[in-house]
């Protein structure tokens, strides 16, 4: 059970959060922000929304997020989807919103804008996406959950999918999230205990073109904020501990109506080719700092060069063995860190394996 740092009391809460909203319902606009981070803030609205298209734009103060210049600092906030609200239960929701700059163009920070250009475009292959979301709890001290005080726990080996006191830390925050992500509609499809104590592993997946995107960033919102519950701290950092520890990534699952049906790997194949050429401009938009992780070690790649094969955790893509047999499905691209953008990840491999190169 993780130990809350937080000075915070959950009867008192309750005793509230019972009260009649007297019909009001309760947005929490949510937004990107200049640092990969998530924000939001929340506006009364007088009834039930049924669609993000009746919510009105709103702002918000572009320079204290690193969004905007402070002499010029208001950010357009436009939403995009809606999500039942986990944490304030009823009619209430959250609202996941892209950034636009005053002059009507997308803000510096908006990859969403790109993504769903890219997914309109290339509708007719019905895209789909599963990505697996790896992460780090950290303590107060910035040290992972329930490792030694600045010290170790024993080798890596027993934590991958573990189970028991000394295997595991924190079940009960991946627990909540786990509730909180299916309540608010999120398509999570599994979780699982990663091969570094304290780090975990969830999916979200398979989703429709842009849905992904939108999803894998509320889902990390609703992480952000459960954390917040149980005074722990996440971290997306690719190698947050340098060493024997594995690194943490966002395995991007990736298939189209062609490379679905009969015969599909045919489609696989050719997305192959495509994605070897731009493997440059891959690595670009897979995250910060993923050198650190991408050494050829730790089930990785090396970042330097483009690799595939059946069944391998240590080439850039995987073709999962089940495909190879079916001679169909969808491949796993091994690259992304977990720090990346899944706008910026779905919207370029789209982009890729579209176009005649
Ligand atoms: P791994 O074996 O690499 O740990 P996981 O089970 O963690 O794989 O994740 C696989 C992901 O792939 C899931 O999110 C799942 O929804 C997604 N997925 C499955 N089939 C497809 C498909 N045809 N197209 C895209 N994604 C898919
Ligand atoms: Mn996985
Ligand atoms: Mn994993
Ligand atoms: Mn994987």
């Amino acid at each position: 059970m993780a130990e809350s740092t937080t000075i915070s009391n959950t009867a008192n809460l309750m005793k509230y959060m019972k009260l009649d909203q007297k019909g009001s319902v309760l947005a929490e606009y949510v937004w990107i922000d200049g640092s990969n981070g998530v924000r939001s803030k929340t506006k009364t609205l007088s009834g039930p929304v049924k669609s993000y298209k009746e919510l009105s734009e709103w702002n918000f103060d572009g320079s204290s997020c690193g969004q905007a210049p402070g002499d010029n600092s208001d950010v357009y906030l436009r939403p995009v989807a809606i999500y039942p609200d986990p944490f304030r239960g009823g009619d209430n929701i959250l609202v996941m919103c892209e950034c636009w700059d005053h002059d009507g163009t997308p803000n510096k920070f908006n990859y969403r804008h790109d993504c769903a250009r890219q997914m309109e475009a290339h509708a007719d292959q019905e895209p789909w996406f599963g990505l697996e979301q790896e992460y780090t709890l950290l303590g107060p001290d910035g040290w992972p959950y329930g490792w030694p005080k600045g010290g170790f726990p024993a080798p890596q080996g027993p934590y991958y999918c573990g189970v028991g006191t000394t295997k595991v830390y924190c079940r009960d925050i991946v627990e909540s999230h786990y509730k909180a992500c299916l309540f608010a509609g999120i398509q999570i499809s599994g979780i699982n205990a990663e091969v570094m104590p304290a780090q975990w592993e969830y999916q979200v997946g398979p989703c429709k073109g842009i849905e992904l995107g939108d999803q894998l960033w509320m889902s990390r919102y609703l992480l952000r904020r459960v954390s917040e519950e149980y005074g722990v701290q996440i971290t997306l950092a690719p190698k947050p501990i340098p060493g024997d520890w594995n690194g943490a990534g966002l395995h991007t699952n990736v298939s189209t109506a062609d490379m679905r049906k009969d015969g599909g790997m045919k489609a696989i194949e050719a997305a192959m080719k495509n994605l070897e050429k731009r493997h440059v401009e891959h690595i670009a938009v897979y995250g910060e700092g993923n050198a650190e992780r991408m050494t050829g070690e730790h089930e990785t790649a090396s970042m330097d060069k483009f690799s595939w094969a059946v069944a391998d955790r240590g080439a850039s893509i995987r073709i999962p063995r089940q495909v190879a047999a079916d001679g169909k499905g969808y491949f796993e691209d091994r690259r992304p860190a977990s720090n990346a953008c899944p706008y910026q990840i779905t919207g370029i491999t789209m982009e890729t394996v579209s176009i005649d190169l």
